[in-house]
């Protein structure tokens, strides 16, 4: 762990095992940390809060440039711990590490752009400003998936704001996390600015970071339902709170589109992190004018993506990241069969060639997926995609905003009025229209509904972690 600008084991001196998720070898063990390192962490970043959120905006935004070019620097490096650790491909690797870094670049200009206002009042002898000033300490927890995006899209804004901050990452990849800490570290952070506590069980270290009077926001990224209990928490204590949560996202094809332009597309962003992104599609919509057409090129291309270790060349499939998450996709698929969904590839546990080793899934195509399936309500996060056809516009938009969910969405047509309608109608934070990628670190991302409160990246970003303050003055 890192606390105050030390590396530090946990007061219990307690540790736990870190095991790669494609063989289940044991990678290295961390520290087991709980309420007491919580409260060291938040005491120190605390204590320095008034140092650094005092520092000029151009001195914060120096210390992120620096971070910025430390993280380039060891790209290779991390993008290999991460495929070690969370399993994705090393080229996967590579691209999160760089969105990462991405994250601290932009955050290091928009600590430069905290603007005022001033207000015009009714008294001539009166004067109003706006103020836009640091929260304070800020509690971040982060999930396994992106572990090192997830980390620098809050600790950059974070810092670049004037906050100091506690970071607890995902229980599976801490490494990933550490690494960062070792970047920002050699970048020059100052002690007790971010900290970093590492443990098995997140319950107490949650809890310490909203009981504690010092602490006044709380940043997550994770599942709904524990994000509903922080925020259910920060509710009783007034603290401010952001959530990045869980999706089901919607993919829409018209008959308008190519076909197989939106099969290789559908395939990209679907399998991405073997379906482990909150921003995969889990409902594929398909017109039908070119169902058979569609499926058959995306069942193609599903069939074709290799699964294995990270590190081989080719692999487009890494594990799922444990046993619980494997369990979902074969209760998901099984519950779509008994109902009637047809299994057009994949379908069972990989177990050749020694990948029993590993929590991995074959790439699983279902077609005629119906509302009454598992698979269409809840979030599957595996490498399961589900196809369903569809007759008008106006049925499948009421069809796709179907869900409790609202993060991203993405539409197919080469209709630009169709476009504009779906775009406007999407009840989702995030609309891709022929575009797969719909993020930056200069856009804002975040979702509606029960994906979550709050934008994270772009101009927004940076106000997560601001107060307003008016100042009414007399003259
Ligand atoms: P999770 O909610 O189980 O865990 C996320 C984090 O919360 C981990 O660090 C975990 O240790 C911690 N946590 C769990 N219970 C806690 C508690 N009681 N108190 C404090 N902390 C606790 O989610 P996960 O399985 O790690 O991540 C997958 C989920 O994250 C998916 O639902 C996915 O959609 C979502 N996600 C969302 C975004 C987004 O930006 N919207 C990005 C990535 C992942």
């Amino acid at each position: 762990m890192y606390i105050d600008g030390q590396w530090t084991d946990a007061e219990s001196g307690a540790t736990f095992e870190v095991f790669n998720p494609a063989n289940g070898a044991l990678i290295d063990t961390v520290p087991d940390g709980d309420a007491r390192d919580a409260r060291r962490a938040i005491e120190a970043a605390a204590r320095v809060f008034p140092e650094w959120s005092t520092r000029t905006a151009h001195q914060r935004s120096g210390f992120l440039y620096r971070a910025y070019e430390c993280m380039m620097a060891r790209k290779s490096d991390l993008a290999s711990r991460m495929t070690e650790e969370q399993g994705k491909p090393l080229r996967a690797a590579l691209a999160e590490v760089q969105y990462g870094a991405d994250f601290l670049l932009w955050f290091a200009e928009e600590a430069k752009r905290v603007y005022g206002e001033t207000i015009p009042a009714s008294r001539p002898d009166q004067r109003f400003l706006v103020l836009h000033q640091p929260i304070g300490v800020v509690g971040a927890i982060t999930p396994w998936n992106y572990p090192v995006s997830m980390v620098t899209r809050k600790v950059a804004p974070a810092l670049a704001a004037g906050c100091t901050i506690v970071l607890k990452p995902a229980e599976a990849t801490p490494l990933c996390a550490i690494d960062v800490f070792r970047v920002l570290e050699e970048a020059g952070l100052p002690p007790g600015v971010a900290n970093l506590v590492t443990a098995r069980n997140p319950e107490p270290v949650g809890r310490e970071m909203l009981d504690h009077p010092d602490l006044h926001k709380l940043t997550f990224t994770g599942s709904t339902e524990v994000g509903k209990l922080l925020a259910r928490d920060c509710a009783d204590r007034l603290k401010r709170v952001s959530l990045e949560l869980g999706g089901h996202a919607p993919f829409v094809v018209f008959d308008d589109a190519d076909p197989l332009h939106a099969a290789k597309g559908a395939v990209l962003v679907k399998f991405l992190n073997t379906g482990q992104a909150c921003i995969c599609p889990n409902r594929i919509f398909v017109q039908r004018s070119i169902y058979r057409a569609f499926v058959e090129a995306f069942t193609d291309r599903a069939n074709k993506l290799v699964a294995g270790s990270g590190f081989d060349e080719g692999v487009r499939i890494g594990p799922l990241v444990d046993r619980s998450a494997l369990a979902k996709v074969e209760r998901q698929v099984a519950d779509a069969l008994e109902k009637g969904a047809s299994l057009l590839c994949g379908g069972r546990r990989l177990t050749e060639n020694e990948l029993d080793q590993g929590w991995f899934y074959a790439p699983t195509v279902l077609a005629d997926v119906t509302p009454d399936m598992l698979i269409y309500r809840e979030e599957t996060f595996g490498p399961v995609a589900p196809l369903i056809p569809f007759e008008t516009e106006s049925e499948v938009l009421k069809m796709a905003n179907d869900t409790r969910y609202g993060l991203a969405s993405y539409v197919y047509t080469r209709d630009l009025a169709r476009a504009m309608r779906m775009m406007e109608g999407l009840r989702f934070g995030i609309v891709g229209i022929n575009d797969i990628n719909p993020t930056a670190a200069s856009a804002p991302f975040g979702g509606m509904k029960e994906s979550g409160l709050g934008r994270e990246g772009g101009r927004e970003g940076i106000r997560e972690y601001l107060e307003t303050k008016l100042v009414g003055m007399s003259i």
